[in-house]
């Protein structure tokens, strides 16, 4: 029996795609069949449902989940995401996502992620503050500085890494700041970390770009997503000279074809709540945002927006994948064939694991660094990283992506070998 079956992969859902991917990968690595499933097996899933109290004196019953992928490499480590969305299956595979991505860029960690199916923006500070002391409290028999390491995802931010770092740290009696990364910086963050996986974005658009031939200096950039990764993959692309001719979030894009200033448009998200409403910019749809013209497209948002449907009208050469998932296999199919080249997610936003991973070793050293040694341990990682799948890429003449899966799954494969299978 395969793992969809075993545990189920609805077709089209954010799991299956990532077990397409990694059967995709897999079948390129000489795995025995039962060493390959339990690589693909999530190794244990937590889910709860909780009270939390609301401001009106309301009881409100929340779902969460916390799926630990993987643990041959090291302690788990994934991010917590806030969406009415979220599913049991999307954490599965953003969990799975994160053993791959963590295995490419050489960290010594297992694959995490935690989720909550709420719409942050719909409770008060309040009310977060209590659900996020709650759920990490429900969590808390699987996380912990030498096991499972949380960091901020879709919906949360380094105010709720301090309420899981706090919460925990109540419960030892003694601060506990190495249980989560991403934190504020005051309290044990690392410097760098903000804005870490927009620079990593950078980084690795930057190695493709040479090796296409494509000159970044006045590249039309499109930005799906203006979040965490998208507002600074924006802002950070604007700096060497590209032209960020579009981006939006939940409330719809903006679009002007002789650009837009990235900071500004933060500015004003962070006072309307929206990028929509930007001045001198057309209105587009998140659907016809990914169609622009342009040279670089950077999906920043969640999971399954570039598919079988609307990968043959995407304009962009270079896809860098800030969001997780992206691309579904039937997109990656088409993007292949028209010869458009995609940075993987596993590699275009391993900067924030990677950085995650410094901040984990400065909160255990208690010895911190400065932003600029930060900066420089992220680039000599990624740029070997991408060196790395460049050249499995041209060696077994695939994508990027299958490239770095093998990679990183090869590597994992390699521990558990050397591991063996208990007792
Ligand atoms: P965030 O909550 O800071 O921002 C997400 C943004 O996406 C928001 O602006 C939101 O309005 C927008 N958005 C949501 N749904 C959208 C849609 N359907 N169309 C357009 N915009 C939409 O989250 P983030 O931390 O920036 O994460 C974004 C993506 O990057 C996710 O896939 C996440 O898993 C991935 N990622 C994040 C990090 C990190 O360090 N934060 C690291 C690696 C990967």
């Amino acid at each position: 029996m395969s793992v969809q079956t075993v545990v189920m992969a609805p077709k089209g859902d954010a799991w299956e795609q990532a077990l397409r991917q990694f059967n995709q990968a897999a079948d390129h690595l000489p795995l025995k069949r039962g060493i390959r499933d339990f690589l693909a097996y999530p190794k244990r899933e937590l889910t709860v449902h909780f009270p939390v109290k609301m401001d009106d004196g309301s009881v409100r019953i929340i779902t969460g989940h916390r799926v630990h992928h993987s643990t041959v490499l090291g302690p788990t480590k994934g991010g917590i995401r806030y969406h009415p969305d979220v599913t049991l299956n999307e954490v599965r595979a953003l969990a799975m996502w994160m053993t791959w991505k963590c295995s490419l860029v050489g960290l010594p960690y297992g694959g995490a992620k935690g989720g909550v199916t709420v719409n942050p923006k719909e409770l008060t500070q309040n009310e977060l503050e209590h659900l996020t002391r709650r759920y990490a409290t429900e969590i808390s028999i699987l996380i912990g500085p030498e096991a499972d390491i949380p960091a901020p995802d879709v919906g949360t931010n380094p105010q709720t890494m301090a309420w899981i770092m706090d919460t925990y740290s109540m419960h030892r009696g003694y601060s506990t700041p190495a249980v989560v990364t991403g934190k504020p910086v005051p309290i044990g963050g690392s410097l760098g970390r903000v804005e870490a996986t927009g620079r990593g974005c950078v980084l690795t658009a930057r190695e493709a770009a040479r090796r296409m031939g494509l000159t970044l200096e006045g590249a039309a950039v499109v930005v799906q997503g203006y979040g965490n990764v998208g507002s600074i993959a924006a802002s950070l692309l604007a700096d060497i000279g590209c032209r960020v001719v579009a981006v939006s979030d939940t409330g719809g894009g903006v679009y002007n074809p002789r650009g837009l200033d990235p900071r500004k448009l933060l500015d004003h998200k962070l006072r309307t709540g929206s990028v929509k409403g930007f001045p001198d910019a057309d209105v587009v749809t998140n659907q016809e945002l990914l169609e622009l013209p342009c040279d670089v497209l950077v999906p920043s948002a969640l999971e399954g927006q570039i598919t079988g449907d609307n990968a043959a009208r995407i304009k962009a050469r270079l896809i860098v994948e800030g969001a997780n998932g992206p691309t579904t296999p039937d997109g990656d199919a088409v993007l292949a064939d028209r010869g458009v080249v995609v940075i993987p997610d596993i590699l275009a936003n391993s900067g924030g694991v990677i950085v995650s991973y410094f901040e984990w070793v400065q909160g255990l050293q208690q010895f911190f660094w400065t932003e600029d040694e930060v900066n420089a341990n992220l680039e000599r990682i990624l740029v070997r990283a991408f060196e790395q799948v460049w050249h499995v890429a041209e060696d077994k003449r695939v994508n990027l992506r299958n490239a770095a899966l093998i990679r990183a799954i090869d590597r994992v494969a390699e521990a558990l070998h050397l591991r063996g299978i208990y007792p």
